[in-house]
């Protein structure tokens, strides 16, 4: 690990004198151990010598470091490659998350770890809209959500400003912030040379305004999960206080059941969570929950400088070739969107005019694949989704060999 910023060594044992220590020497010595969060809608075989993430049921800790791009498994979706403290949202989402389905917006989303992760802890039916604003990087997560292959989670590409277009709409709202990143430096080298307090004082403004317009996009009763992967208090529990003295928002608290490796944090107006690489077995991670009053003034659609974009009610019609791919033929219909046909529940149908008429999708439903002459093409996104009935297909068992001949666009022949 090449010198850190001495500021930064400095605000760590002002702010953080507890666990200053542990987390430098942590940085310094330590190589970071490599996490993954198993599919739960995909059979995978833990691997040997994984051991279990206290707070993710799926989640492992792995004995080594594997190549993940060249295991047919992860491009199957059977597991995501992910850092084991941001799987704490488990945690939040199991005590205080919704019973029933709801709409739920990852606010920041790509490349996708928490998105996924949220697609395997809401319940059924829920609806996920991940977004982010970055468009190179909307292109991966769109990849990593077709890879994981739950049908309900969408892809938008917007300034978080422009979902106030929607008014109060979701029933949580996770902001995993962009941020100063203390908390991977000792994963990604490049974060402690881009560090400086300039640019920590830019990234606790850039959260206030994303942690308001979050806050508008909450029905009352909607829970609002607040991260970063950073130390300082600007970042973490000062916003926690902004928001609070801005909304009136009451921060919920976890129960750690006795786990000395998450360790709480105490703002002014509530109590959020951190994770300390040195105390925890993770890099850095900071969560805070709010729940948004049940009489809190509901926010109304905002069209103000905004253009809303013209959308046609395209008649639902799934084609009858395709039915017999499909698991859940009654639920889903086809719609056409941007005149691809896409697979979408109905259920979500009029919610998904409203988002479309002011929002940017970036991947809607799940384009089911093609119809060449006579013969239907079934798209590697529909092979990745939970919508496709396996038992249409005649199966055979493939060798790793033969998998990775598959990947590389190569053919071989089956018996
Ligand atoms: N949630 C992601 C995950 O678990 O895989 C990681 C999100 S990362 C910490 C923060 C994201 O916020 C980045 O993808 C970044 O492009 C995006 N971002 C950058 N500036 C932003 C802004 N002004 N508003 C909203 N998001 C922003």
């Amino acid at each position: 690990m090449s010198q850190l910023p001495k500021c930064f060594v400095e605000n760590l044992k002002a702010e953080r004198p507890n666990v200053a220590n542990q987390v430098l020497d942590a940085i310094k010595e330590a190589k970071p151990g490599t996490s993954i969060r198993v599919n739960p809608n995909k059979r995978f075989p833990v691997p040997p010598g994984a051991t279990s993430i206290p707070w993710a049921e799926h989640g492992y800790y792995l004995s080594g470091r594997g190549s993940f791009i060249t295991d047919p498994l992860w491009h199957a979706g059977a597991y995501y490659v992910q850092e084991a403290s941001s799987m704490l949202i488990e945690l939040a989402l199991k005590q205080h998350g919704p019973a029933t389905p709801c709409k739920a917006l990852d606010l920041c989303a790509a490349p996708g770890g928490k998105t996924t992760h949220l697609a395997s802890l809401l319940p059924d039916d829920s609806l996920i809209i991940a977004n982010e604003v970055i468009k190179s990087r909307a292109t991966i997560l769109s990849a990593n959500v077709k890879q994981w292959g739950n049908p309900d989670v969408f892809v938008t590409n917007n300034d978080p400003e422009d979902f106030a277009s929607l008014g109060a709409f979701f029933d949580v709202v996770l902001v995993d912030a962009p941020c100063s990143g203390e908390g991977m430096f000792r994963k990604d080298i490049r974060a402690a040379a881009e560090w400086s307090e300039a640019n920590v004082a830019l990234c606790a403004s850039r959260q206030k305004r994303i942690l308001m317009d979050a806050w508008e996009a909450l029905v009352p009763g909607g829970l609002l999960l607040y991260s970063t992967c950073t130390f300082n208090r600007a970042e973490n529990e000062e916003n926690m206080d902004f928001l609070h003295n801005e909304t009136g928002c009451q921060w919920l608290n976890l129960h750690l059941n006795s786990s000395k490796a998450i360790t709480e944090i105490d703002a002014q107006s509530g109590t959020g969570y951190a994770c300390y690489p040195g105390v925890t077995r993770g890099e850095g991670f900071f969560l805070a929950v709010a729940r948004k009053p049940e009489d809190a003034q509901v926010t109304l659609p905002k069209t103000k400088n905004f253009k809303r974009k013209k959308h046609g009610n395209s008649p639902s019609k799934t084609p009858e070739y395709l039915l017999p791919f499909l698991i859940d033929s009654r639920a889903y219909t086809q719609e056409d969107h941007s005149s691809i046909p896409t697979l979408v529940k109905d259920i979500y149908k009029s919610d998904l005019y409203k988002i479309k008429s002011c929002l940017n999708f970036r991947k809607f439903g799940v384009f089911p694949g093609e119809l060449k002459v006579k013969n239907f093409i079934p798209s590697h996104e529909l092979a990745t989704s939970a919508l496709l009935n396996r038992e249409a297909f005649i199966q055979n068992e493939v060798t790793l060999e033969e998998a990775n001949l598959i990947l590389s666009r190569n053919t071989f022949t089956l018996d």
